[in-house]
């Protein structure tokens, strides 16, 4: 069993190679859900979703989020009808996110939630949120405190960061479903998640860093010199002082892993990484860095 902490599109694409190389009964997948949101009386969670449509076969590859060939009617029609839904959600993945709060609000946890979604999609690996408890990345900017999608999806990340906060007003705690498939792992990588906004905050639930100190961990750096390869990683490390390269993020993850992958063209220098072609541009190239990964070992 391979286990993989993840966000909603770099590890996504690595899962993507790495399914060439395993059966998706051997895949667990420990997901942020800092970024989930009550919207339009739907509960999107957005890294699930990608995960849940990668597995399934109808994740739309151009954007990494949503359905592949959705249509947005419904989206249209609450914006003609002055509803401020500053996300695009499509009609076919709505559908999952009214399935999903109908199932939250008559009682399911999120973990049972998206193993009953998984089943329906007909998922065969475990899509595992890292906690059951509600937890959220924050955003404070002009002296208002905004929900990471806001800063992100509506402001496109154009306005400036003073402070990123974690919301987790009763917790966080990691499920025992994610400890139990840690725990059964022959390895766990963190993918080329965002390390402020996706692996941080499954690094800060309760149980899963003991849990990492104990497994072979490997991490992949979504940074190619002083900026990441896409998207705001970069700007949400400097709001945590830290300078957004392989080096700072190795520095955050050092503890808990055995082995660091920066991409090949990374000029900085980050002492016992191994370096390889990190850059996923395709299936191909994904399933090239997954195999290397799979193939590595403890010593
Ligand atoms: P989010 O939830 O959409 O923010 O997605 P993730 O946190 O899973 O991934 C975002 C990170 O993926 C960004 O910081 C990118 O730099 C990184 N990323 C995207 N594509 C690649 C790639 O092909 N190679 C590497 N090394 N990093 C990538």
């Amino acid at each position: 069993m391979i286990t993989f902490l993840s966000g909603g599109t770099g590890t996504p694409k690595l899962i993507r190679g790495a399914r060439r190389h395993l059966p998706d009964t051997g895949i667990s997948v420990v997901v942020n859900t800092a970024e989930d949101l009550w919207i339009s009386g739907g509960h999107l969670s957005p890294d699930i979703d990608t995960l849940l449509y990668l597995f399934s076969g109808i994740l739309n590859t151009g954007t990494w989020w949503g359905i592949q060939g959705d249509t947005f009617r419904t989206h249209d029609e609450l914006l003609r009808l002055g509803i401020d839904e500053y996300i695009g959600i499509g009609d076919q993945d709505r559908a999952i996110q009214i399935a999903r709060g109908d199932l939250l609000n008559s009682g399911h946890t999120l973990t049972g939630a998206t193993r009953i979604l998984s089943g329906r999609l007909g998922i065969a690996a475990q899509v595992l949120p890292m906690t059951d408890q509600q937890v959220a990345t924050l955003i404070r900017t002009g002296g208002r405190v905004i929900h990471y999608q806001e800063y992100w999806v509506k402001h496109r990340g154009s306005i400036p960061i003073e402070e990123v906060i974690r919301y987790a007003p009763t917790g966080p705690q990691a499920t025992t479903e994610v400890l139990s498939a840690i725990e059964a792992s022959d390895m766990v990588i963190i993918g080329p998640s965002n390390p402020v906004t996706s692996i941080l905050p499954i690094l800060e639930c309760e149980g899963i860093v003991p849990a990492l100190m104990d497994a072979f961990v490997i991490a992949v750096s979504p940074f190619i010199g002083d900026a990441p390869v896409s998207g705001p990683a970069g700007a949400l490390m400097r709001a945590r002082g830290l300078s957004p390269d392989s080096r700072s993020c190795e520095i955050l993850y050092h503890d808990l892993i055995d082995l660091f992958v920066q991409d090949i063209r990374d000029p900085v220098d980050v002492p016992g990484s191994l370096k390889l072609d990190t850059l996923m541009t395709g299936e191909e190239q994904s399933a090239s860095l997954a195999k290397v990964l799979l193939a590595s070992t403890r010593s």
